[in-house]
């Protein structure tokens, strides 16, 4: 780390998004201070897929590569810490950290991530990543024709239904509750022979994270290799939001296609401001978030 307590422009959050930006900053050979606190959402998934140059490999190595190759510019900082406080400035911004130190600079960045929040169901956080998984593009091929469930209801579970139907065809979908679909959407499921269980699950029974058995609150035991969830998030830093940047109605930070939050000077990029979630979309929309702080800041001062 530096002496330094002032920059140009602070990232909060250094995952791929944060990472991201960095690398088109440092090669504008700006002041940068990265802030991580260290818990990506994939922390638990033992394979990253669906990036390119990178497809399979583990998500943590990913994330020290580009780690290794942002610090090469000398101009850009790493700090292991939680920022937990921030505010707008005559200058700027200003963030604390949880050590307790002040930093200050012009541009403010939250490359923070979404916290997904577990359903109270035994076994299911040992499964997060593992074999109960989020996405069929990042880790649906592995599950290909393997008997797979669906945890959702309504629109969220018919959409994953149709994309998981062309990787397996034994899917039955486990609404926890009773069913939401309309008549054209159980028709479909019919044709495609998916199965509709509404009874809660009270357990899921599994090896070192891989899914044996969904035990149902009726007693009931259903084997099962893989299981989409569709789980409700919040954000990971309040500090957007105390800083004034609006949310979508879904929970996101809003951002323009510059992501440029609502408030000037403040940028947010990756799984935070986004639905499409995946290292190549964190790895995009950092990447342009660079470009558009290096072009405020030369418009600034040049
Ligand atoms: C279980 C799982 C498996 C996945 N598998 C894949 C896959 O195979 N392929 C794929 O493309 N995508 C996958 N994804 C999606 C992908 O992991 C995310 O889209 C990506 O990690 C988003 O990057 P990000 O930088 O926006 O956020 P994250 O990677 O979540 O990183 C956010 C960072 O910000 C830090 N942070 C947050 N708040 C603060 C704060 N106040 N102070 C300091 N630091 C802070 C966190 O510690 C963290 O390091 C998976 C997601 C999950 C949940």
């Amino acid at each position: 780390m530096t002496a330094s307590k002032s920059f140009e422009v602070i990232i909060i959050g250094g995952s791929y998004a944060g990472l991201s930006v960095a690398m088109a900053l440092g090669r504008s050979m700006r002041n940068v201070l990265i802030i991580d606190s260290g818990s990506p959402c994939n922390l638990q998934t033992p394979h990253s897929h669906n990036f390119i140059t990178q497809d399979g490999e583990k998500p943590a190595i990913i994330a020290e590569k580009a780690k290794a190759q942002v610090l090469n510019y000398n101009t850009v900082k790493f700090l292991n810490d939680q920022a937990v406080s921030g505010k707008k400035t005559k200058k700027g911004f200003t963030i604390t950290t949880q050590s307790g130190t002040e930093f200050d600079a012009k541009k403010l960045v939250f490359a923070t991530g979404v916290k997904d929040i577990m359903p109270r169901i035994i076994g299911f956080t040992d499964c997060w990543g593992i074999s109960v998984i989020h996405c069929p593009y990042c880790h649906g091929y592995e599950f290909r024709n393997k008997k797979t469930a669906i945890m959702a209801n309504g629109e969220k579970a018919f959409h994953l239904a149709s994309l998981v139907n062309n990787l397996t065809d034994d899917i039955t979908i486990l609404t926890t509750g009773k069913a939401e679909f309309t008549t054209e959407q159980l028709a479909k499921f019919k044709k495609h022979n998916i199965k509709i269980i509404e009874t809660k699950i009270s357990e899921i029974e599994h090896e070192n994270g891989h899914i044996k058995n969904v035990i149902l609150s009726n007693g009931n035991k259903v084997a099962y290799t893989a299981m989409y969830a569709a789980l409700p998030f919040t954000q990971h830093s309040g500090i957007p939001v105390t800083i004034g940047c609006e949310l979508t109605e879904q929970g996101y930070i809003k951002v323009n296609n510059f992501q440029e939050t609502t408030v000037k000077g403040v940028f947010a990029c990756g799984d935070n401001s986004g639905m499409m979630r995946s290292v190549a979309h964190a790895v995009y929309s950092g990447n342009i978030t660079g470009a558009m702080i290096n072009r405020e800041l030369t418009e600034e001062q040049f």
